[in-house]
């Protein structure tokens, strides 16, 4: 798959491709030695393996890993990194590799955008979320205490290497997070997509190789075309924040303890009925919406009491928009947005109390 970005660049996306990395590696020269960054889990699971199969194969390259988790994306981190770059001799013909789930491609993609001024970086994502999201756009950085993603670039890899075998070592829970975008951009863009998930449900949970490549495949194809068509999110990208404006704020008012994917879910319902309210779908959409998400083990109410005041706290203080309410993506049918920046804030308060807030 193509992203036209500047520059543009390739997803190959193929079950078992990591065995072939290393002649791709040489044949297409990102760097002259490579690093490969990756987690404390990923380096344990399979990055070693990794590394071993790459040097058997003449290849120049130095592992580094950080403790897993979101609490290690922040620039101590990066610091770290790059001062052992450099302690290795690293310069700007060596090239990054991010081997591992989103927190390891912000992180690597951030320090390959700043490391001596920019150096080539690879992603080889090993999340499902990463596999379909993060890794694709060139949306690097790191969290501050004020908030997450506060720094970062937008600095787009050499190329994504996406291997869905290595999902096999990912937990269910895990896969579901990123499930969740799966299905969103079944509902920003494509009613094929939808379709197919509401049909492949089961064999999809099984994790079997067929359907996972085919929604890998067509979420990319959906990123990789909106971020083409808005590099820097100036308009079209925000499509992507379906589910994820009232999703964010779910998270914030629980203090980060629902994972991203389920705030996604229950914020992709909360869309969807805010749609209806404004006259723009049936409820036959949003019941459809549910029993998607439900099919795929997400969830479509939140579990945790949030209170209603903190979440629409934070949807009027968001730090990266210049407004003081949010622009919110709804849906006008499967497949096809709408941006609507009236949302009155009584309807997203009844919404939010319909989805379990307090
Ligand atoms: P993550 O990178 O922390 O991975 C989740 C967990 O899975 C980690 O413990 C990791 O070690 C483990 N893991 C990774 N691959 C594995 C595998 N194959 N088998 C077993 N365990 C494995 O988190 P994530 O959910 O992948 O990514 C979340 C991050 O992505 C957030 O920081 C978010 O801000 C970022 N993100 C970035 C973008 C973007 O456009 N740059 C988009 C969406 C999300
Ligand atoms: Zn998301």
């Amino acid at each position: 798959i193509k992203v036209r970005t500047k520059p543009a660049y390739e997803i190959e996306i193929r079950g078992g491709l990591l065995t072939d990395l290393a002649q791709d590696l040489k044949d297409r020269g990102y760097g002259d030695r490579y690093f490969l960054i990756t987690d404390s889990n990923v380096r344990q699971l399979m990055a070693e393996d990794l590394l071993e199969m790459l040097r058997e194969a003449g290849l120049p390259v130095e592992i580094l890993s950080f403790p897993a988790g979101e609490a290690s994306k922040n620039m101590a981190t990066v610091v770290e990194l790059a001062r052992k770059m450099v302690q290795a001799g690293a310069d700007r013909r060596s090239a990054i590799v991010a081997f591992g789930g989103g927190v390891t491609g912000d992180i690597a993609g951030f320090l390959a955008s700043i490391y001596m001024r920019g150096i080539a970086y690879i992603q080889i994502p090993t999340t499902l979320l990463a596999q379909v999201d993060s890794s694709v756009g060139g949306k690097t950085g790191v969290d501050l205490p004020e908030g997450k993603n506060l720094l970062g670039t937008f600095y787009q890899p050499r190329r994504v290497y996406i291997d869905y075998a290595v999902l096999g070592l990912l937990p269910l829970r895990e896969i579901r997070q990123g499930l969740a975008e799966v299905v969103k951009y079944g509902m920003i863009k494509s009613q094929r997509l939808f379709k197919y998930l509401e049909r492949h449900s089961g064999e999809i949970m099984q994790l079997e190789p067929e359907p996972l490549e085919h929604i890998i495949a067509e979420s990319c194809r959906i990123k990789a075309w909106v971020v083409s068509k808005d590099e820097k999110e100036a308009g079209l990208r925000r499509i992507l924040n379906f589910g994820h404006t009232l999703g964010h704020a779910f998270e914030a008012a629980s203090a980060w303890r629902l994972p991203h994917g389920e705030a996604v879910a229950v914020g992709m319902v909360a869309a969807a009925k805010i749609s209806e309210k404004r006259g723009l779908i049936s409820p036959e959409i949003t019941h459809r919406l549910e029993n998607l998400l439900t099919s795929l083990g997400l969830p479509v109410r939140l579990a945790l009491e949030l209170p209603v005041s903190e979440v629409l706290t934070y949807l009027r203080s968001d730090k990266k928009a210049r407004s003081q309410w949010p622009v919110f993506v709804l849906v006008r049918d499967i497949g096809e947005t709408v941006f609507d920046p009236e949302v009155p804030e009584a309807m997203v308060k009844e919404v939010a109390e319909e989805l379990g807030c307090r």
